[in-house]
Order: structure tokens, then C-alpha cells, then sequence
């Protein structure tokens, strides 16, 4: 431009520059990728473009849609450009989309990436994020862009050096459209980069990753004479390199699984394999097709807020919305891929597939079916399923709570672990299968960390008696559980709330004499009473304990209270001002501690050392539980005390 006008020069945001450098000094051995990335976004404007001119009413020459990739060894250097006639971009929207990444979480992952322990951990880490456009970076060492929106009649030139600053200027484009041009790098086989200005290169490259692209990608031959190497493809001209054969319209049997999972990152943007694929077909009064997938990993930003998900709603092949959240309960908000219908208007708008009747349907349909192949996962692959499982389970968790409708259909999905396996997880039919008849119950017991819940007092009578029990570790376990009444007619337990009764549930081993003399309450009463009134703060009924066998004492919740555990987790989300619950303090009767106290009770029911065993006790049951103490130091202080008596 000779007259630039308005030219300005911005620096990169400090995660965006951070994340260009981690590109530029590539981490990437498969530097190729950057034209899949390119094409992606080619095609994705063209999607826009396309369907903005349906919903404007007008019709759509297809055929004049496309994208085009031209090499050029001539003038300054190699380049290749990457054009597209789609919607383009605005100044405010390159300014928006190229000067800064503009996804959540970005600060986040710089950050992760930063403590990255090695090259790889930090590959992996920006594998699951997709840097997108700026993956051009990692072959050229500048690149251009110049877009024009169609209701704009000036265009806008990008530039950048991918070195912290970019320039951003008017510019002219007759159509509107994007051309990204890249100035390559120097030729370097060994380190993975060809020559993207050949041709045979960009072929083999657009068939390997692009091939399904719906658009035509037309490579532009150079004409020949200019390099005089007396290539016979050297002549000039077109030639369409892709198939453009939708994949969801192909039979399953013929699709690799390299394509699938060249459409999976393109439709989710993730640029790892997907776990699975789901296939699905509807047809009767109405069509449906879907090819969905599951990740192989959490999406990062799987629980931001503001996080876009849904799946690509396509109507007789022209894409109507990118990311459909109508079509998914939001639980299922980590599977992506392409929903096509034959029954929508094609110039349906968002606020239509909002209210739309068909898309309702869908959901339901669509939710069914992914559940069902979910649990056809789980029953065939099992391994897969724990992968699965281990990313993606938590999210699956909040359905029980939300989705009513599909409850019968996620229960046998869920998997816990349990004091019956320290490893295997268990799901709620293993538990059913292996509890003794007399057993009327799911025992549950909620907490931080398998490690925590495993060392827990309330735990020691039901291991007695071989009794198993579920942990619940997930914040959302306890939202689970609440809205879980019971499990084929069997209530759902905390072991940590109200009384239990394990009579019945079998012996507790090498402890027949306690079974056979019940503890005299009314030789305890008196103790119970100072004992409650000393912890009066925290603890509103001392009661003798069925569930300790070596512990003298537990901390539960009063029955119909809320469990401990969610009590913290509540109060440990923010704004959340939770009134404290009192506790039920259960004492060992067994217990030396206990007998000897009482024995000073009796003997002196003044005696202040009571009080403060008391509290000591209170302390013990909370750290067992591996709650806070509300005076570390105090505490502290009086366990020193208690032992130098002792010594
Ligand atoms: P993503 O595709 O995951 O959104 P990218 O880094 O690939 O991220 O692209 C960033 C944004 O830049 C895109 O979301 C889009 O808005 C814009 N963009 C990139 N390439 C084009 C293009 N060829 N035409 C129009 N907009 C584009
Ligand atoms: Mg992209």
C-alpha cells in the first residue's frame, strides 16, 4: 500500500506472545499441520458465509465457494497462499481474532505450560488447547493476512513476524474473503519441513488432513517456464485436491480411522485423537444423521463457564450453527461432531433452533443414543471406558442430578471406588451383586481423597463385618447422592449421617464379647452430659458408638442434616455463606480413653482435665475426618500437655 493508511502496530498480549514462542520454537515434529489449521478456517468462513446469505433470503452459488492454495517460487522468496471467498473479517474482528487468543483459559495454560516440566508435557498441553491460526508460525517466518468482510468496502491488511508486535492496516480486496500468505521458512527435510511451495507436497498434505473438507481446495499451478525444472504438471493451472465427500454419509467400513479423526479435530478444534466414535441414523417421519465422538481427554476449558460447546448442525449439507448447545444436555457438553438434518428450513436462525420442536426431539434422541453406546463401551471395551471414565466421568455425574428423564440409562454408567477393590473402580451393579441379603442399604462415605476416606473412624465396624462401602470423592458425588434416592429399591447411605445398625449384617471379627454385652448407657450418661456441654460450641448430642472398634471417637451429622463434607465443599465455593452445623459426637465405650475418663468423672465431676480431653477428643474426630481444627495451635498446646503427664 503506498498510502498506508491508518497503519498501526500493536503487541501481542503477554499469554498470546508466550504461546507463539512455544509454536515458533516448535514443539511440533508434524509442522505439516498448519494447513489443516489454515484450510479448517477457510472452510469454517465459508460455512458462515454460506449460511448468513440463506438467512439474508438470497441464493448461494455454490460452486463459486471455495478455497484456494497457491505456491510461488518466484519474486522474494517461497510463499504459499491460502485464500478463501468466505465471510472474511472486519478491522475490529482481525484485531479481535489474529492480535490476541481470544479463547478462555488462555492465561491458564500459559501458565501450566510455563511449569511444564519438559518439551513434551508442554506439547501436550498445547496439543489439547489448538493454537489454530498461529500454527502458520511454525513454517513461515512471516505471515499476512488480508480479509474483507462483505458488507465492508475497505479491507484490512495483518501482518506479523510471530516476534511480539503485529501491523494492521487498510488494504483493498475486490471480493470478500480472506488470503492468509505466508513467507515459508527455509526448506528443512530433517526437522519437518518440506517444501510446502510443491505442489506433489500440498497434495499429499490436503489428502492426508483436509481430504472431507465440503469445499473445493483448488490448487493454483504456477505456469511453468519459471522454473524450467521440466516438471510435467508445471503447465499452470487448477486442480481440485479433496474428495469433498462428507463422512457422515459414508458407510462406517469405509472410513479410516485417520479421517475420522482429521473431521473430529476439526470440529472440535482439540488436535488429539478422539477415545470413539458414535454413528447414528434416524430414519421414519423424520431423518436424522450424526457422527459424533468422544474426546480422549477433558476438553481444558470443560468447566469455564463461558465455555462454547455443542455439536455442527447441518441442514442437506449446509452448515447452520457451529456449535449447537441445544442439541446436548449440558453433560454431555464434551462430545462433538456433525448433526444433519433434512427437515429444518435452511435459513433456519439461532433464535429458531432455540425454540425449535425438531431440535427438542433431537436432544432426546441424540441423548439416548449416546448413553446407549456409552454403555455399550463400558460392557466391550473396558479399558476404553476407564479412560473415558477417568476424564470425563464427573461431567457424566451431574446428569443423574439433572436429567431425570435419563437416569435409568446413567446410573449403570457410574463408577466409584470402594473399600472392596484399592484400585478397580465399581459400579453400582458389582456393589448390589455382592451385598449379603440381610443388607438393606448402599453405604456411602463422602470425602476429599481416597486416602482421607480410607483412614476414616466411621469406617472401622463395616470393615469388621466386611461390610463394603462406596467412596464418593467427586464434589458432585454428594449432589449425586441427594438425588439418588436408592439404586433398585436400595436406599443410598452416608455412613457419615444418623445412627447405623450393622446387627444383622454379620459378625464383626474377633469382637463377639462386645456384641454379647451391650454397653450400659446409663453408666455413660453422666460423662455424655459434661462431655456435650464442655464441646457446646460444635457438638450437639454425644451418643455411644456402634461403629468404632479402635477409635475413640467420631464426629457424624445429625440425621437429616447435611453431610459434613458438603458443608465444606459449599463453603468452600465461593459467596457461599453456610450457617455451621452442629455434630453428633459418637464415643468408643470400648475405648481405654473413655473408661479411664469416666472413671475421673466419677471421681470428681468438677475435674477440669475432663473438659479438656474433651476437646482433645473433638480434634482427634475432626483430623481423622481430615477436616481443619478451629485452633491448630490450641490443640497443639494441649496434646504436648497431656503427653508430658504421661512420660
Ligand atoms: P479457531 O478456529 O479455533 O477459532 P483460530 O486460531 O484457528 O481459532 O482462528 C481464530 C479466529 O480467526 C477464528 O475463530 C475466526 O474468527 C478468525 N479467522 C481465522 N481464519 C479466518 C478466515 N480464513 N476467514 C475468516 N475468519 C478467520
Ligand atoms: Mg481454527
Amino acid at each position: 500500500m503506498s498510502e498506508a493508511s491508518r497503519q498501526e502496530t500493536f503487541e501481542f498480549r503477554a499469554e498470546t506472545r508466550q504461546l507463539l514462542d512455544i509454536v515458533i520454537h516448535s514443539l511440533y515434529s508434524n509442522k505439516e499441520i498448519f494447513l489443516r489449521e489454515l484450510i479448517s478456517n477457510a472452510s469454517d468462513a465459508l460455512d458462515r458465509h454460506r449460511h448468513e446469505v440463506l438467512v439474508a433470503g438470497e441464493t448461494v452459488e455454490e460452486d463459486a465457494l471455495r478455497i484456494e492454495l497457491a505456491p510461488s517460487t518466484e519474486g522474494d522468496g517461497r510463499t504459499l497462499r491460502v485464500s478463501d471467498n468466505g465471510v472474511g473479517m472486519s478491522r475490529d474482528e482481525v484485531l479481535e481474532n489474529l492480535g490476541t487468543i481470544a479463547k478462555s483459559g488462555t492465561r491458564e495454560l500459559a501458565a501450566s505450560i510455563r511449569e511444564a516440566e519438559n518439551a513434551e508435557a508442554a506439547a501436550e498441553l498445547i496439543g489439547q488447547f489448538g493454537v489454530g491460526f498461529y500454527s502458520a508460525f511454525m513454517v513461515a517466518d512471516r505471515v499476512e493476512v488480508v480479509t474483507r468482510r462483505a458488507s465492508d468496502e475497505r479491507a484490512t491488511r495483518w501482518v506479523s513476524s510471530g516476534d511480539g508486535s503485529y501491523a494492521v492496516e487498510d488494504a483493498n480486496r475486490f471480493h470478500h474473503g480472506t488470503d492468509v500468505v505466508l513467507h515459508l521458512k527455509p526448506v528443512d527435510e530433517e526437522n519437518g519441513l518440506p517444501d510446502f511451495a510443491d505442489a506433489a507436497v500440498l497434495e499429499r498434505v490436503v489428502k492426508r488432513h483436509s481430504d472431507f473438507v465440503h469445499y473445493s481446495i483448488v490448487l493454483q499451478q504456477p505456469a511453468s517456464g519459471a522454473d524450467g525444472d521440466g516438471d510435467a504438471s508445471a503447465d499452470g493451472g487448477e486442480r481440485v485436491l479433496n474428495s469433498r465427500r462428507p463422512l457422515w454419509t459414508r458407510p462406517r467400513a469405509e472410513v479410516s480411522d485417520e479421517e475420522l479423526a482429521e473431521l473430529y479435530r476439526h470440529v472440535s478444534h482439540d488436535w488429539q485423537e478422539p477415545l470413539d466414535s458414535v454413528w447414528l441414523s434416524a430414519e421414519g417421519r423424520i431423518e436424522y444423521k450424526a457422527l459424533l465422538f468422544v474426546p480422549s481427554k477433558a476438553p481444558y476449558d470443560l468447566y469455564y463457564r463461558d465455555a462454547a460447546w455443542g455439536l455442527r448442525l447441518y441442514v442437506r449439507r449446509v452448515m447452520i450453527q457451529e456449535r449447537a448447545e441445544e442439541l446436548l444436555p449440558p453433560y454431555l457438553r464434551f462430545v462433538r461432531g456433525v448433526v444433519e438434518s433434512s427437515d429444518l428450513p435452511l435459513n433456519v436462525s439461532r433464535e429458531m433452533v432455540q425454540h425449535d420442536r425438531h431440535i427438542a426431539q433431537m436432544r432426546r434422541w441424540l441423548t439416548k443414543k449416546i448413553l446407549e453406546h456409552l454403555k455399550g463401551l463400558k460392557d466391550d471395551r473396558p479399558e476404553d471406558y476407564a479412560t473415558f471414565w477417568r476424564e470425563l466421568g464427573r461431567v457424566l455425574k451431574e446428569g443423574v442430578a439433572t436429567d431425570h428423564e435419563s437416569r435409568d440409562r446413567l446410573v449403570p454408567l457410574m463408577l466409584f471406588p470402594s473399600t472392596h477393590d484399592g484400585e478397580a473402580l465399581v459400579s453400582f451393579a458389582d456393589y448390589l451383586e455382592r451385598m449379603p441379603e440381610t443388607q438393606t442399604e448402599v453405604y456411602y462415605l463422602a470425602g476429599d481423597s481416597r486416602a482421607q476416606v480410607e483412614g476414616s473412624p466411621l469406617l472401622e465396624a463395616f470393615r469388621a463385618r466386611g461390610v463394603e462401602v462406596l467412596f464418593l470423592l467427586d464434589p458432585v458425588d454428594e449432589f449425586l447422592a441427594e438425588a439418588l434416592p436408592e439404586v433398585e429399591g436400595k436406599p443410598l447411605r452416608s455412613i457419615a449421617r444418623g445412627e447405623v445398625d450393622l446387627e444383622g449384617l454379620g459378625e464383626a471379627e474377633g469382637d463377639e464379647a462386645k456384641d454379647a454385652a451391650a454397653p450400659d448407657q446409663e453408666a455413660w450418661d453422666s460423662l455424655m452430659e459434661r462431655l456435650r456441654s464442655a464441646l457446646d460450641d460444635h457438638v450437639k448430642e454425644v451418643r455411644l458408638s456402634r461403629r468404632l472398634t479402635s477409635s475413640p471417637a467420631c464426629l457424624v451429622a445429625a440425621d437429616g442434616d447435611m453431610s459434613p463434607h458438603l458443608e465444606r465443599l459449599l463453603r468452600q465455593s465461593e459467596g457461599m455463606d453456610v450457617p455451621k452445623q452442629k455434630r453428633v459426637l459418637e464415643i468408643n465405650p470400648d475405648h481405654a480413653l473413655l473408661t479411664k475418663l469416666r472413671a475421673r468423672h466419677e471421681a470428681d465431676a468438677e475435674d477440669a482435665r475432663v473438659a479438656e480431653v474433651a476437646e482433645v477428643l473433638y480434634g482427634q474426630a475432626l483430623l481423622a475426618e481430615g477436616a481443619e481444627l478451629p485452633d491448630p495451635a490450641r490443640f497443639a498446646r494441649q496434646v504436648a500437655e497431656l503427653v508430658a503427664e504421661t512420660l
